[in-house]
């Protein structure tokens, strides 16, 4: 590739099969000739997000310098998905490899096929882990945050969380299954990978039948706690701990 190609970020995820070797050949796939891997992250543990997820998820991100225009760069993505086995059936499904694009240089680019920078990634804490070690400094050019800033951001704002399974809980006051309760959480949610600190946030707890607000694709929700898959004895310390009212 000649000099002056832009630079791209990307994220890695995936839950099936041998992730971690899936992404070091994932990675050398994408080192090609139009195309050069510049940073990679470490490999980060994850909880699934959505009820359809399956297991932990592993995710990584890297940087790559390119001349692939962003369509052009989304097949080779895409491509790469592909032959290491993705079934595009089930959004946020269980997954051998899911390679998003997460920032094309410094463009805004709004297709039906395309959205960067990639419209998840700044309230994803398995996104921007990954991405504080390879591009701190990194500018959302929506936003004007930087990686590091949208990252730290996550620990204070308070962070939407559906919680879902409620039958599967003892007794819970009548103030916790109506509307919006402010509880003091520890880091039981899909993103406690690295999380070791107790963090502020609000639980939307849905009543039957009722659905969270669909925003396009992505759900308004930062993240989701079935609760009978989740670590249920965690969830419930968190609502007799809770301050609200009080
Ligand atoms: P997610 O990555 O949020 O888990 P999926 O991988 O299931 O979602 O979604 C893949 C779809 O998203 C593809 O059809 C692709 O065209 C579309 N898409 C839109 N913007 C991007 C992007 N920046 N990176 C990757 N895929 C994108
Ligand atoms: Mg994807």
């Amino acid at each position: 590739m000649e000099h002056g190609g832009i630079t791209c970020l990307i994220g890695l995820g995936g839950n099936t099969g041998p992730v971690e070797d899936t992404f070091v050949a994932a990675i050398q796939r994408l080192n090609c000739e139009n195309c050069q891997i510049t940073a990679l992250s470490r490999n980060f543990r994850t909880a699934p997000m959505g009820p359809d997820a399956g297991g932990r998820f592993t995710n990584a991100a890297a940087s790559l310098n390119t001349d692939l225009s962003p369509l052009k760069m989304l097949d080779l993505l895409q491509q790469v998905e592909d032959d290491f086995g993705r079934v595009h059936n089930i959004h946020w499904g269980s997954r051998p490899l899911d390679l998003d694009l997460l920032f094309y240089g410094r463009q805004v680019i709004h297709t039906p096929r395309l959205t960067v920078p990639h419209p998840g990634l700044w309230y994803r804490r398995f996104v921007l882990d990954p991405l504080v070690e390879i591009a701190a400094d990194w500018k959302h050019p929506e936003n004007g945050h930087s990686i590091a800033q949208l990252r730290t951001r996550l620990d204070q704002r308070p962070l939407v969380i559906d919680v879902e399974g409620l039958d599967t809980l003892p007794v819970i006051p009548p103030r916790y299954t109506n509307g919006l309760a402010k509880l003091r959480t520890i880091p039981a949610g899909p993103d406690a990978n690295t999380a070791d600190q107790p963090s502020f946030c609000e639980v939307r707890v849905y009543n039957d039948g009722e659905q969270p607000q669909q925003s396009g694709k992505y759900e308004t929700h930062d993240f989701r706690i079935d609760v009978s898959r989740a670590n249920v004895t965690a969830l419930i310390e968190a609502l007799l701990t809770a301050a609200i009212g009080s």
